[in-house]
């Protein structure tokens, strides 16, 4: 007899990585265009927790308008004699992970930035109320983390009691997180690594070190840590540090070794503080993005919140796309809010002195962690939307990117049999891990493309203007 046999639909680990798309839901919980949503797991002692009571406060799933978002706060409050204030994170997380078992059911992201939808037939069978999404996280939570003796969860849909609550669970998420700043990753003989993401992207393994917080922000390495411990089983590993390869890009023996092992052979090296080469492996619940723009040498950022589109004239979707999957791809990379507060931060590549733009808002939410010597260098949506506005800031304040910037010749044409040392090979003109072209309402994808052109030509916009 199966466990959920009182669930109208089916859950088990097959519809983890489910999609649903906007023309099959029934309702959007959360999701971009609201501002104010939010999943929070809070420790209590025994006497304020009521095992199995779910509790909804506001509107619940069936008194919601077909095709519409709505804002939602997940509460999810456990008690037992060995649970901790912080194992809360760990508790939290597992939010994502036990909601996508549950059939035409969604759930991307996390903490202030969750993304829910329900499919229309997963509705027509019969999932129309928060009390079956509570009876499912209560009894995976029971059976999978025998930790938690007593759990109560609420969902909360009344944007008034949201308001409230939002705050609250920004603080608290904060205080975890400089709870978790400090420690060095020199300092530790274990990292840790999560697979939770790999139903979305099969290659993805995140390594989560004192210094590299998890892509999507919500896993520090104490979390790590104490998951790995309550539940050897489960998605969280400890991996044995290893031999340091090299200290400057990050490189570890047991990284690459558990990397290789948890992949399957699909990815063989990781550099833990860079974005080029053999950078660490993106998912697609990563924060933010870190995207390397050629023309001035310099990074961008943009984050999953951001609904403008970034210098390059890109939304935070298209290069998402770019990035995720699980792959490493050159310059293109996924990062959370807090591994930019960290000293390791693209540390490789120069750090922030190589970061040239990102969103106001997440500028102000790390300023204090950016040097002060090149804080006021790092153009915004507000200084510079374009590249030609973007290089004429950075020329105006001195960002340290602009000593890159070498005099290069006036090229009109280039051919690439003439680079060629080889004569009769050509080169690459681009290449790209997946590279999206978007042509008469399709969107085709070219998956390890290599472009060979018999000739290039490079026009500056100026010219292109005139003419
Ligand atoms: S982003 Fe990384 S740490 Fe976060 S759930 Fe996914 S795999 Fe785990």
């Amino acid at each position: 007899m199966s466990m959920f046999e009182d669930i109208p639909v089916d859950v088990g680990i097959i519809y983890e990585g489910e999609r649903i798309r906007r023309k099959d839901m029934q309702v959007e919980l959360g999701g971009p265009s609201l501002k104010e949503k939010f999943e929070l797991a809070k420790v209590k002692p025994m006497n304020e927790v009521e095992d199995g009571k779910i509790a909804i406060i506001g509107p619940d799933i069936k008194d919601m308008e077909e095709g519409k978002a709505y804002p939602l706060g997940i509460l999810v409050e456990a008690a037992g004699s060995a649970l901790e204030e912080a194992l809360e994170g760990v508790v939290e997380r597992r939010i994502h992970g036990y909601l996508n078992f549950i059939e035409g059911f969604m759930h991307l992201n996390q903490r202030y930035d969750i993304w829910i939808r329900l499919g229309k037939k997963a509705f027509q069978k019969g999932l129309n109320s928060f009390t079956y999404i509570g009876k499912v996280l209560y009894k995976l939570f029971k059976s999978e983390l025998p930790i938690i003796e007593k759990v109560q969860i609420t969902f909360i849909t009344d944007p008034a009691k949201i308001n409230e609550l939002y705050s609250e669970a920004l603080q608290i998420y904060e205080a975890r997180d400089a709870r978790a700043r400090g420690l060095k990753d020199e300092e530790v003989d274990k990292f840790y690594g999560c697979v939770l993401c790999q139903s979305f992207a099969p290659s993805h393994v995140c390594v989560i070190t004192p210094q590299r917080y998890s892509n999507c922000g919500a896993i520090s390495w104490f979390d790590g840590r104490a998951s790995a411990q309550i539940d050897p089983k489960g998605p969280v590993f400890a991996i044995e540090r290893g031999e340091l390869v090299d200290a400057e890009k990050g490189e570890f023996s047991g990284v690459n070794e558990a990397v290789k092992k948890r992949t399957l052979g699909d990815v063989e090296q990781v550099w833990l503080y860079t974005a080029f080469d053999h950078p660490h492996t993106s998912c697609g619940c990563f924060e933010a993005v870190a995207f390397y723009i050629p023309e001035v040498e310099g990074f961008g950022i943009v984050n999953r919140s951001f609904n403008g589109v970034a210098v390059n004239g890109l939304p935070f979707s298209t290069l998402a796309d770019s990035t995720a999957g699980g792959r490493q791809i050159d310059g293109f990379h996924g990062i959370s809010i807090e591994y930019m507060r960290s000293k390791k931060f693209l540390a490789s590549d120069d750090g922030w002195n190589r970061v040239v733009w990102l969103p106001k808002e997440v500028k102000e939410r790390v300023k204090e962690f950016i040097p002060a010597d090149v804080v006021d260098k790092i153009a915004t949506e507000e200084d510079a939307q374009n590249i030609e506005a973007l290089k004429a800031f950075l020329k105006e304040k001195k960002h340290p990117v602009v000593t890159r910037w070498t005099e290069t010749a006036e090229v009109e044409e280039v051919s690439p049999e003439e680079a060629t040392a080889e004569e009769g090979a050509m080169i690459p003109v681009a290449t790209a891990g997946t590279l999206p072209i978007m042509a008469g309402g399709f969107k085709i994808i070219l998956k390890d493309a290599k472009i060979y052109a018999k000739k290039v030509i490079i026009r500056s916009m100026k010219d292109e203007k005139k003419s």
